[in-house]
């Protein structure tokens, strides 16, 4: 066993299916519409406008552009409208020293089944990252040391599954989080800080674990709750090997490949980029969206799909947004704090490598990514809300925590937290969120639905579940439509 891929796919089973995959998606391969935004066939006609259409969704990330496609498709004039000059949100699919990277949303997976089927459908090629690695940096009882990639997938595979243990009856129905609602009530209360001091673990294997913990849920396991990670491992099938699975595949032409096929796929009455909503009126009558610029535009029905930490920005008209909606953007949802760097590297004998910092430390954990004739590109994610990414300097003291003999050449970074149009980054929900609010946000309110990976059933904090929202934010979207229509 000579890659932490190889022993991941040996501990989930699911290498060689996932190979066989890859080779029907590769053969079969035609990227529909990699290149810049379009709209398919459709023209969005300034009379449109005036006469005003069906349907707006607002915001074009992956649960947006789901939306968007369903209603079109049920024959209800679209028009997505979008913030940035670019779809895809929290992915964004650029360069890095003239390589492909991404800096938000990367892998998919067979058993995240809303994006797979949606690869499937624009037959998306999908690539494995499976190269070997040399080495893994991971937590020490002082500091940090260098171990391989086997010892360290074995102990956090151990590990994890302490965390895990009991947690088989929260989720009897990944699909279904309220299955046993119940049952989930009094667990939902804990952070993971607080499961973790349940367990009592040597000083030593806290460190490690909580490596993970924190880096997952924010920078600390004091803020993530107990129940998502429990959620996470049952969609999973509450294996190491299904949880770490989940980040190996990537379509080929990035997630920007993926998304442009669904929108090209689309055919919409109306897209707008670099159009930020700033108000949306939501009456008896209908809805009004009310641009930055001044322009309004009027529809029967509209899906929010922005993220739930960006809500409490927006100005949601006499009406206002009910208050456990606002509750949870005050809370946020998202990591407030992440970012995501790409780094150029070099060093002797830097090898591949995987590192995973304890808790206090800038990055939550690095990997590399390609190497280069003299170096490698590494990919770095952090949850500190101290750190700039995009300085050279305080990446290099931030790398140097891990290893000193890494030099930093150079760096370009996204800080989502710091993005006026997420305000955060993968979604993580806190304690109390499942229980008390997730379902209230889901339900519409007024003509209004909403859309977002933050809040979906299945895996929120994933592409998938932003796929998943659109769909069902669409279907409520439409049967509003029926309803006024009757
Ligand atoms: C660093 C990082 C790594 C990740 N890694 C993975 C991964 O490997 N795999 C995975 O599946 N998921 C991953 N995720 C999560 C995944 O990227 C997100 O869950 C998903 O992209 C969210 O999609 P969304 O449509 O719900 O929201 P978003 O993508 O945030 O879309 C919302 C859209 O609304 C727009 N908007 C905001 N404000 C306004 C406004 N006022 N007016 C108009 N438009 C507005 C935004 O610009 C954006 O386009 C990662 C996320 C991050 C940040």
């Amino acid at each position: 066993m000579d890659t932490a891929r190889d022993l991941l796919a040996s501990i989930s089973g699911r290498g060689t299916s996932r190979r066989s995959l890859l080779k029907v998606a590769a053969g079969s391969a035609a990227v529909a519409g990699a290149g810049a935004v379009g709209l398919g066939a459709a023209s969005p006609a300034a009379a449109d406008e005036a006469t005003g259409y069906d349907a707006i969704v607002i915001g074009a990330g992956f649960a947006g552009v789901t939306a968007a496609r369903e209603l079109q498709s049920k024959g209800l004039r679209t028009l997505l409208v979008e913030a940035r000059n670019r779809i895809g949100g929290r992915t964004w699919t650029s360069t890095f020293l003239g390589k492909q990277v991404e800096f938000g949303g990367t892998w998919i997976d067979e058993i995240q089944v809303n994006v797979w089927r949606e690869a499937q459908r624009y037959n998306i090629p999908i690539v494995s990252d499976t190269d070997p690695m040399d080495r893994a940096i991971y937590p020490a009882p002082q500091g940090v040391a260098t171990y391989t990639p086997d010892e360290v997938f074995a102990r956090e595979a151990t590990l994890l599954g302490k965390v895990m243990e009991g947690t088989e009856g929260f989720f009897p129905r990944p699909y279904e989080p309220f299955f046993n609602a119940a049952g989930l009530i009094e667990p939902d209360k804990l952070s993971l800080r607080d499961r973790l001091d349940q367990l009592r673990l040597s000083a030593e294997d806290d460190r490690w674990v909580s490596a993970i913990t924190g880096g997952y849920s924010g920078g600390s396991s004091t803020y993530g709750a107990y129940t998502m990670l429990a959620h996470w491992w049952a969609l999973s099938g509450r294996t190491y090997g299904g949880f770490m699975g989940v980040n190996v595949d990537r379509p080929a032409p990035g997630m920007k490949g993926l998304l442009q096929a669904m929108l090209d796929d689309a055919r919409l009455s109306g897209l707008k980029l670099s159009t930020p909503v700033s108000r949306i009126e939501n009456t008896n009558a209908g809805v009004q969206i009310t641009t930055r610029a001044g322009q309004r535009i009027s529809a029967k029905v509209a899906v929010v799909a922005l993220p739930v930490n960006v809500w409490k920005n927006i100005n949601f008209g006499s009406a206002g947004l009910p208050s456990e909606f606002l509750a949870l953007s005050k809370e946020g949802m998202a990591v407030q704090s992440a970012q995501k760097i790409y780094m150029q590297l070099r060093g002797q004998n830097i090898g591949r490598f995987v590192a995973q910092a304890p808790e206090g430390y800038k990055l939550v954990s690095m990997l590399s990514q390609h190497i280069l004739p003299d170096g490698q590109i590494a990919v770095g994610f952090s949850a500190d809300p101290t750190l700039d990414g995009n300085n050279l300097e305080q990446v290099r003291a931030a790398v140097r925590e891990l290893d000193p003999t890494l030099e930093v050449v150079s760096v370009k970074a996204q800080h989502w937290g710091r993005d006026e149009f997420s305000l955060g980054g993968w979604t993580f929900r806190r304690p109390g969120q499942l229980t008390t609010k997730l379902r209230a946000v889901q339900q519409p309110v007024g003509r209004l639905t909403f859309a977002t990976s933050d809040i979906a059933t299945g895996w929120a904090g994933f592409v998938d579940g932003a796929v998943e929202s659109g769909f069902r934010a669409a279907q409520q979207a439409l049967a509003l439509t029926k309803q006024v229509a009757a």
